[in-house]
């Protein structure tokens, strides 16, 4: 009894600060249940994660939670578990770590259509892959290869083989296949491996330029789908193009 009077006397001797105390602390309850709950829901379910089906969309509301995730880790080193789960449907650094985490699970083959590409995340995403064996390459648009901040520079001077078509026209797509079924068929064969561990084919495909204003800024979207057929389609496109512009690639060299 003497400590609920004396802490009814705190109160009313400070109501703002007690005001704010209650409320920080309905705010820390309501997130630590939060937790529990889903924490609980994944346990209790015992299904896996379902295949990834799901439209990002960038906006003028991708920062409003920033302040939240400045104690995130980087989210370049891996996508971070609280950033990931950020109720915030428009949050950037969500956003972006689910396109990362798409290229941090590509066990083969990594094939990119992008006009820009400037991000930092996703080109360490990428770096991871290599390092994992993952083969990847990119046809993009002749001027943009060299743009300043280019990551397809940096990703060409790893290896990467880069196409670009030779036209006064754009290459204006914004899309890669993660281990798209027939890419890992050829791969397979080129390796003389008979046998490829069991994967699934990821389509990342919308309106954003990989770059910190298409991720920051501008009004965008990015589809990340693990539908096959919409996977082979892509595919094919990848292939078509790869084809058509054999003759670009040793005219790409680095230039850093
Ligand atoms: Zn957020």
């Amino acid at each position: 009894m003497l400590d609920f009077d004396l802490n009814m006397e705190q109160i009313q001797k400070h109501p703002i600060v007690a005001t704010i105390s209650i409320a920080a602390g309905a705010i820390l309850a309501s997130e630590v249940i939060w937790k529990m709950v889903t924490f609980l829901q994944g346990q209790l379910s015992g299904k896996k994660p379902l295949r990834v089906h799901e439209v990002l969309t960038f906006n003028e509301l991708g920062d409003i939670c920033a302040a939240q995730h400045l104690r995130s880790p980087d989210l370049s080193k891996s996508p971070d578990a609280v950033v990931l789960q950020c109720r915030n449907q428009h949050c950037t650094l969500r956003n972006v770590g689910k396109i990362v985490e798409q290229i941090d699970q590509a066990q083969y083959s990594i094939d990119i259509a992008i006009y820009t590409f400037t991000s930092l995340p996703l080109a360490d995403a990428f770096k991871r892959a290599l390092q994992r064996g993952v083969n990847i390459r990119i046809i993009s648009d002749r001027e943009m290869v060299f743009s300043a901040g280019s990551q397809i520079n940096v990703l060409a001077s790893l290896g990467v083989p880069v196409r670009t078509p030779i036209t006064t026209y754009m290459m204006h797509n914004k899309y890669c296949v993660i281990d798209g079924v027939e890419r890992v068929e050829e791969i397979r064969l080129l390796k003389k491996r008979k046998w490829m561990r069991p994967c699934c084919s990821v389509v990342v495909s919308g309106s954003v330029n990989w770059t910190r204003q298409g991720f920051g800024g501008n009004w965008e979207n990015c589809i990340l789908s693990a539908d096959e057929k919409l996977a082979r389609m892509f595919q094919a496109d990848f292939a078509r193009m790869w084809k058509a512009f054999e003759n670009s690639e040793d005219k790409l060299k680095p230039k850093i």
